[in-house]
């Protein structure tokens, strides 16, 4: 048996759907990415969603419609994806690594820590689905003290008056918190849509817009439109109407807009998100949890607490009480019975460009110890219960050859 670590769901539900866009004589962004964006709006429970084209672009696209630049601080998890630093570099800005929790998940005591009067974002990652505890988060940005501290050099910093909580919820649509979808948790929250996460458009990604009074979130869309795309005032569908034609370029902005091809496959996947991606993903996540729970040396990722659910993103086994070599020999040889799994991740300081820019992987034991022992396991909506036991007793298989030689 061959297992794929997470292809994507493409039936004729997607094709038909992108083929209508194909024929519908209207393929970049229009009528589908609109409603894709109002879709999405419903579902997260925010204030208003801009699509774009990826998930990246939309946490720059923030970043910069914030005013982060040289001299200011986005503290960032050590332990994610490399895009949650990234953007904050190409804003000219300083990604402030911190420390993560036995969850995966950004330590909120590190991140008190790592405030400091240039801090102007705070990105907390929402690691494989499981979302971040958004009210000590909120709370902390709120602390008199720490508000005392903010800097504002722009009209937003200064509408805002406290560090912005930009959520990279590029793993965790449909999580909950406290009864509350990621999207309508923080300020601003990222979605992505790259091929390999839960809710796919190939590439894509929205920016689920829930800023506290006096924002006004309509407006703040309104100006984003014309911000990711070259600041132009009027969209593409817009300037081919007739009379339409003038617009102005009221500054050089981005090139970030979502094709309503992708917003096709978008709103496919959506309107059956729940009630079959999610189920299936669930299922999935309680088959592994029962096969690996009654193993000694095996530590289960949290996925369902009182207050939180996961999207179910992928599956994050730790081995207890092993060196990151042995977890390496692990993988190869579950890779050597074609199953594929993964690391999600291996810490930003271990990469050249980061360790070159100064950072420590000594500063962040807790992600280390994470990344260490842990391996990824594929969930996606086409994995059959056997394909499920097959990476269940490849892994044990593989875990017992290292632990026993
Ligand atoms: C995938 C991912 C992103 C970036 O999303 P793209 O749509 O690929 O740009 C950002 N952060 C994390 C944690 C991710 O896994």
């Amino acid at each position: 048996m061959k297992v794929p670590f997470s292809p994507p769901r493409i039936d004729s539900k997607i094709t038909d759907a992108v083929v209508e866009a194909l024929n519908s004589g209207w393929i970049t962004t229009g009528p589908r990415t609109k409603r894709f964006e109002s879709l999405l709006t419903k579902y997260g429970g925010h204030q208003a969603t801009l699509c774009v084209n990826s998930g990246s672009s939309g946490l720059e696209l923030m970043l910069r419609w914030f005013g982060v630049g040289p001299g200011d601080e986005v503290i960032v998890p050590a332990y994610t994806y490399s895009a949650t630093a990234n953007v904050a570099v190409h804003c000219g800005a300083k990604p402030v690594m911190v420390d993560s929790g036995t969850d995966f998940n950004i330590s909120l005591k590190a991140i008190e820590a790592a405030i400091t009067n240039k801090t102007k974002v705070i990105m907390p990652v929402d690691i494989a689905g499981w979302p971040c505890d958004y009210d000590e988060i909120n709370a902390l940005v709120k602390k008199e003290n720490i508000r005392r501290l903010f800097r504002a050099n722009t009209k937003e910093q200064e509408t805002l008056g406290r560090i912005l909580v930009l959520s990279d919820a590029a793993h965790s649509i449909g999580a909950f918190y406290k009864q509350k979808h990621t999207g309508s948790l923080t300020d601003i929250s990222v979605y992505s849509f790259h091929a390999v996460k839960n809710l796919t458009t190939a590439e894509g990604g929205a920016v689920c817009l829930d800023l506290p009074e006096p924002f006004d979130n309509q407006s703040v869309y309104q100006y984003l439109l014309a911000k990711s795309l070259h600041g132009q005032t009027k969209d593409a569908l817009a300037k081919v109407q007739a009379g339409g034609w003038r617009y102005d370029i009221i500054e050089p902005g981005y090139k970030y807009n979502m094709t309503d091809i992708q917003a096709a496959m978008g709103i496919a996947e959506l309107e059956r998100y729940d009630s079959e991606n999610l189920v299936r993903r669930r299922q999935i996540f309680h088959r592994y949890a029962e096969a690996f729970s009654a193993l000694s040396w095996a530590q289960l990722p949290d996925f369902e607490t009182n207050d939180r659910t996961s999207s179910f993103h992928v599956f994050l086994l730790r081995i207890k009480k092993i060196t990151e070599q042995q977890r390496d020999l692990i993988i190869q040889q579950i890779f050597e019975k074609d199953v594929a799994v993964n690391v999600h991740f291996v810490p930003l300081p271990m990469f050249t460009y980061y360790k070159n820019a100064g950072y420590n992987m000594d500063n962040y034991p807790v992600a280390y110890d994470n990344f260490s022992r842990e391996i990824s396991l594929p969930v996606y909506y086409d994995l059959t219960n056997d394909m499920v036991d097959y990476v269940v007793s490849t892994v044990k298989d593989a875990v017992n050859n290292v632990l026993t030689n």
